[in-house]
């Protein structure tokens, strides 16, 4: 059986001035799930999680979080109410230490929790022995790493992740996703945009695919990765 929806997105129409960037989109997040959108350039998978976490309203369409409309909240209320959003590009505060960058993550919450960073430094060894350092200074791994656990300190329980694996050696790219993998074992939900579709669809329980500005397929995230329109598409096979 599926399990409860966390997340809803009902018939999403985004625009950027007059161009359609969403058409209707249509995507179900369930509890402790996780959830890979993949798409080409430009087929709107970085709007879909701008719209999720409410730095772009929609023109038309519901977003629901545990069933409850929540579109037109600010994405600041959005964090508190459990949606943490892992921008594509990291975009870490580059002259703050990562300690600072850290607690920027918490300052939202009502009563931020020690545990929390203790749980980063967990996940994350590389941000405790950096704690002091200055963020633009990290490696892009070690961004991304922080823009991850940036998100984990606003005690997201669902976390939006838009191409952790943008520019990163694969090496990097395999741990990234292996402490993904222990995030939603703890139990996190995530929603994944992802370039590289066969690490997501390894990860994932199900999928969906978008193209311009309209969900296309959704499955079960072995049955896309055994699928041979998604293998010619997106894993690079003809
Ligand atoms: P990418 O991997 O390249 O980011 P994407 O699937 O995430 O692709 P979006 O970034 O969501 O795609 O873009 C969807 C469409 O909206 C594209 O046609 C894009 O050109 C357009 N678009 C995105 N951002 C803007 C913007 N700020 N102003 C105008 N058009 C935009």
């Amino acid at each position: 059986a599926a399990p409860p929806a966390l997340l809803e997105l009902r018939d999403l129409h985004v625009f950027y001035g007059a161009i359609e960037a969403l058409k209707g989109v249509s995507l179900t997040v369930g509890e402790g799930e996780v959830v890979a959108l993949l798409g080409a350039n430009g087929a709107g998978k970085s709007t879909t999680l701008k719209t999720a976490s409410g730095m772009l309203a929609p023109r038309a369409g519901e977003v629901l979080l545990h069933g409850e409309r929540v579109d037109g909240i600010t994405s600041h209320e959005l964090v508190q109410l459990g949606i943490g959003h892992v921008p594509e590009g990291r975009r870490v505060f580059p002259r703050m230490t990562v300690l600072e960058n850290l607690r920027m993550g918490a300052y939202r919450l009502r009563r931020p929790d020690p545990a929390d960073l203790d749980r980063v430094f967990t996940l994350f060894p590389v941000l405790a022995e950096r704690r002091k350092q200055i963020g633009g200074t990290l490696s892009g791994g070690e961004q991304q790493m922080l823009a991850i656990g940036r998100a984990l300190m606003g005690k997201p329980e669902l976390l939006l992740l838009d191409e952790p694996s943008m520019g990163l050696a694969p090496l990097i790219v395999q741990q990234i996703f292996e402490i993904l993998k222990e995030i939603n074992a703890q139990g996190t939900t995530l929603l994944l945009v992802e370039q590289n579709a066969s690490r997501a669809l390894a990860l994932a329980d199900r999928g969906y695919v978008l193209e311009t500005g309209s969900v296309v397929m959704s499955d079960d995230a072995d049955a896309l990765l055994a699928d041979p329109r998604i293998r010619a598409a997106y894993l690079g096979e003809s």
